[in-house]
């Protein structure tokens, strides 16, 4: 954890009175470390002395003072990617104009409407939107709209030792296959009059710098193919999947992922809720499966990934996408969610009650104010320790006071409702009134899967910056990032 996140987390009066007053779960977001991470985007584009926008990726937090901090970020290079009607009107009410805007996702005829209707560019999904787009230009008399293509199905080397061998990048239910690029480049020339094709996209679901950057490279062909038909385009946009590092130390994720596997083999005590395997099994005293979760420490992540995709020879010609950008002029676009989110936002839970998980076992099972849906780390494959904020600081000698190992349940009357299904080490039992902070929720947790169940409350969402020596903070919704409005000042 890095300030302002860490410093934050460490003042537990404050952390405590806004839970007092506005329950649990309670969701906060520290909306200067966004723009901050956008900065830090940019930085790789400078050093690289390429041009082009970051756009953040809305689906990461619905949250209003995110977007709205983005809007004052530098126009030319912030913006902000929607993937639905909802949050396209979203962050036009937040002040950021169509021009910085992205709408990507397969979208309904509204969205496509709406999009045209503000000049918001579109990255188009298949052909048929590409009709469907052209149709309600005409139709409404429509500006021009500006398209890019999505792409999927790349071909890459199958990996170290195959080199040579091609192979189809992973498949998506998104975009339109390589090999279909020409007749889309035919629909993007036959509806000249109403879109204006500015380039292509994609965004694969993988860790892989070497299928980044097949796919960078076979995308500069693609705009070459277009120059030679005449067309004008100039982005390549790459898409999000920079990453999170949750963990720090590479040796600590090692450690516990081997010992999840010796759980699993019964060869130490369990580590998971009646011994969920996260993937593995034993089979007969032998470790098969794969693990499914994300991998919590990623040596580079974030702006150093971009700055590594950027710098990886391509495959075909062996010269760095960054390299093949700037021969050409291209504009790198890239749309980044959970990477721009990193430390921008923790989620509290009030501790309700603690008991053992059973009669004949020494867990305790520590019940929350809060439920799976409320904080989806399972949902990822993300395990993200919570730290204890504790009520009142802990009497000396008490008899509760060394190492406690709990399982995390959620407010419903559900058998499934854990928070995560590890074991969690806390350095005390966790007394009621406490509370947890699960730290660097922002990026998909704290609201993708929010819901209504049982009436139970969906958490409140306030907005946190610094002042000087103390915090402020303010209803999300009403955060503006401009001062002399009586909300917090940037
Ligand atoms: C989800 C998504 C993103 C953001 O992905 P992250 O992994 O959060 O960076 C960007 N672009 C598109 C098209 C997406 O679907």
């Amino acid at each position: 954890m890095e300030p302002p996140l860490s410093s934050l987390l460490a003042d537990a009066p404050f952390l405590h009175s806004l839970a007092d007053a506005l329950g649990s779960p309670l969701n906060l977001l520290l909306p200067d470390r966004i723009a901050e991470n956008a900065d830090r985007f940019r930085g790789v584009y400078r050093e690289h002395r390429l041009t082009g926008r970051v756009y953040f990726a809305h689906k990461a937090n619905r949250s209003a003072s995110l977007i709205r901090r983005l809007a004052v970020a530098d126009p030319a290079a912030v913006g902000v990617d929607v993937a639905s009607l909802g949050e396209l009107r979203h962050t036009l009410a937040c002040g950021v104009t169509p021009d910085r805007i992205m709408a990507t996702g397969p979208k309904d005829p509204e969205f496509l409407w709406l999009a045209a209707r503000t000049g918001a560019t579109v990255n188009l999904d298949s052909p048929t939107e590409l009709g469907q787009l052209a149709d309600l230009v005409r139709k409404y008399t429509l500006p021009r709209v500006d398209v890019l293509l999505r792409l999927s199905a790349f071909e890459t080397a199958t990996g170290p030792g195959v080199s040579g061998v091609k192979a189809l990048s992973r498949r998506s239910r998104f975009g339109s296959p390589l090999r279909e690029a020409g007749a889309l480049l035919d629909a993007a020339e036959r509806h000249r009059d109403a879109v204006r094709l500015t380039g292509v996209a994609h965004h694969l679901d993988t860790t892989g710098l070497a299928e980044k950057a097949a796919a960078l490279e076979q995308s500069v062909t693609v705009l070459d193919e277009c120059r030679a038909r005449g067309l004008d385009p100039r982005v390549i946009d790459i898409g999000g999947g920079f990453g999170v590092g949750y963990v720090a130390e590479a040796g600590q994720w090692e450690r516990y992922t081997s010992e999840l596997g010796n759980a699993v083999l019964g060869t130490r005590p369990a580590l998971t809720w009646r011994d969920h395997g996260y993937g593995l099994r034993n089979e007969g005293g032998t470790l098969r499966g794969a693990l499914a979760l994300y991998p919590a420490h990623r040596p580079t992540a974030g702006p150093g990934y971009l700055d590594e995709l950027l710098s990886h020879p391509s495959p075909a010609s062996g010269r760095p996408p960054a390299t093949l950008l700037l021969e050409h002029l291209y504009d790198l676009v890239c749309e980044p969610g959970r990477a721009l989110a990193d430390q921008c936002g923790l989620s509290l839970a009030r501790v309700i009650d603690v008991r053992r998980a059973g009669h004949d076992s020494e867990d305790l099972l520590v019940r929350l104010g809060m439920n799976a849906g409320d904080m989806s780390l399972e949902e990822h494959g993300v395990l993200v320790d919570p730290v204890l904020v504790p009520r009142t600081p802990l009497p000396e000698q008490a008899d509760d006071s060394g190492p406690a190992e709990v399982y995390l349940a959620g407010n419903l009357c559900l058998e499934a409702d854990l928070i995560t299904r590890r074991k969690v080490f806390l350095p005390r039992r966790p007394r009621a009134g406490d509370l947890l902070a699960f730290a660097n929720t922002a990026g998909y947790a704290m609201d993708f899967r929010a819901h209504r169940a049982q009436r139970q409350p969906v958490a409140r969402t306030v907005a946190v910056t610094r002042e000087g020596a103390s915090w402020r903070w303010c209803p999300d919704e009403d955060y503006w990032p401009i001062t002399g409005t009586g909300g917090p000042t940037s």
